[in-house]
């Protein structure tokens, strides 16, 4: 990077900042609809060619209605979460990572014709202090874990082509939160964010997340206690709200991660549930389809093609510019057609296991790239990244985005063009195998996909 370089991003990021300051110093005054519409303009200048017009549009309409739905889920995000981490957070995610990453991301791809991701996941271990069903990190985990000096190298080699973003996932992450904190130190310009069981959260790693300012959680549930306890153990529950609890009295922001199945999509999108989320203080929920990965993978937790229909109109009306909840949610299973279809293989993320290998994606266990045998980029040059870079959209019908779970016929013949090897840390899987658990699935979804498409997207028949 240049002087003048250094110079233009320094004067654009405090720019941001001071926006954002603004905002959040006037988010519960009547001049709270000119800052926003002042930020909005600053994105649009800065990103314009990459968001449409109608993003713009509704964001417009959002800061300019101050008794909105979303205008009053801003003024409450403002009003009880800690301003020097929303300040800093959102600096980082959206101009670092979104506007400023976004384009020296895109001249990296160019250059090198790969994928260059927004959005790193990485588990910096594998083990685990519970014992959830079906888990093998609390048995098995122990043996893998990446070392500060591993994830501080890729997160540096990362930047340089554009990433400012690293979400850690497990194992429990949080066994490693000393060595978060002091990624989050180093690395003052990435947005950091955590899945996390909530155990270990106390009031020390409170004070040193508002210290830091750069890193949050969500906290991973699956419904009310009975149904959450049964899969993740006695007493999560009520820990993961005493987790919640805690971080609302520092008035720090968090959300809340939800793998959905067949057993438990009504009730994780009830009224009662969501309402129970938000008295807590959360302020957002990522719902994520139970992919049928591993050996001993139950299939029966696969929704019904009612059931995901049920799933996709629910997360759309909870989220809806009116009605719905204050909550924002995506699905990621059902919200392909705002991403452009699959994300995986560095398009907008990869994974990255404790074993450092660089996976597609967090459910798709197939590598032939390590962090710690190569640089970054080796790692997003590997074939089978490749392969889905020349793949992706899979579908052109953004409701079976998946080289897996929809398309199952897609994934062994990469994994084999590619000689990408089983990543699994527990018990190594073919793409065959793991493929074949989804074709009855994909079979069952495909007509219902097919009209639904086609209903919503006209012009595309
Ligand atoms: S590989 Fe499948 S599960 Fe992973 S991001 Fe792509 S569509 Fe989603």
């Amino acid at each position: 990077m240049t002087l003048a370089d250094k110079i233009s991003h320094a004067a654009e990021r405090k720019t941001f900042e001071t926006l954002l300051d603004n905002l959040i110093k006037k988010g519960q005054t009547h001049d709270a609809s000119q800052v926003a519409s002042d930020l909005i303009a600053m994105v649009q200048r800065l990103h314009g060619d990459v968001w449409s017009e109608t993003s713009f549009q509704t964001l417009r309409m959002i800061a300019n209605d101050p008794n909105g739905k979303w205008a009053h889920y801003t003024q409450r995000l403002l009003r009880d979460n800690d301003p020097y981490i929303l300040k800093t957070f959102l600096t980082n995610a959206v101009y670092e990572g979104g506007i400023r990453g976004y384009h020296v991301a895109q001249e990296t791809a160019a250059k090198y014709d790969i994928n260059v991701p927004w959005l790193i996941l990485m588990d910096p271990t594998s083990a685990c202090n519970m014992h959830c069903t079906g888990c093998w990190a609390a048995e098995y985990g122990h043996k893998q874990s990446l070392t500060f000096e591993e994830m501080d190298k890729t997160l540096t080699e990362a930047k340089a082509l554009g990433t400012h973003a690293c979400l850690f996932t497990g194992g429990e992450p949080l066994m490693r939160k000393k060595d978060i904190i002091r990624l989050c130190e180093k690395h003052r310009d990435i947005a950091f964010h955590a899945f996390t069981n909530g155990t270990l959260i106390d009031d020390e790693f409170c004070k040193e997340m508002l210290r830091v300012g750069n890193f949050f959680v969500s906290v991973s549930i699956e419904g009310f206690e009975e149904a959450n306890d049964g899969r993740r153990g006695d007493g999560h529950f009520q820990r993961a709200l005493a987790a919640m609890d805690l971080m609302r009295s520092y008035r720090i922001p968090f959300g809340v991660s939800i793998c959905y199945t067949s057993r438990n999509y009504q009730v994780v999108t009830s009224d009662e549930f969501l309402d129970l989320l938000i008295s807590k203080g959360c302020v957002f929920a990522w719902y994520f389809h139970y992919m049928p990965v591993g050996q001993n993978a139950d299939t029966s937790l696969l929704l019904t093609p009612e059931q995901r229909i049920y799933m996709k109109n629910r997360v759309r009306e909870i989220r809806g510019v009116t009605g719905g909840k204050e909550l924002y949610c995506i699905d990621f299973q059902n919200d392909g057609e705002f991403a452009g279809g699959c994300v995986a293989g560095g398009r907008i993320y990869c994974h990255i296991n404790a074993a450092g290998d660089v996976e597609p994606c967090v459910f798709i266990h197939y590598s032939s790239a390590n962090i710690k045998e190569q640089s970054f980029l080796e790692c997003l040059q590997q074939p089978l990244f490749k392969l889905y870079r020349k793949g992706q959209p899979f579908n052109d019908n953004h409701l079976r985005p998946c080289p897996m779970l929809e398309n199952p016929e897609l994934l062994p013949k990469m994994v084999a063009e590619s000689g990408a090897h089983s990543t699994d840390l527990e018990a190594p899987e073919t793409a065959e195998h793991l493929c074949e658990k989804c074709r009855d699935y994909a079979a069952c979804w495909k007509p219902t996909a097919e009209a639904l498409w086609q209903a919503e997207h006209p012009e595309q028949a």
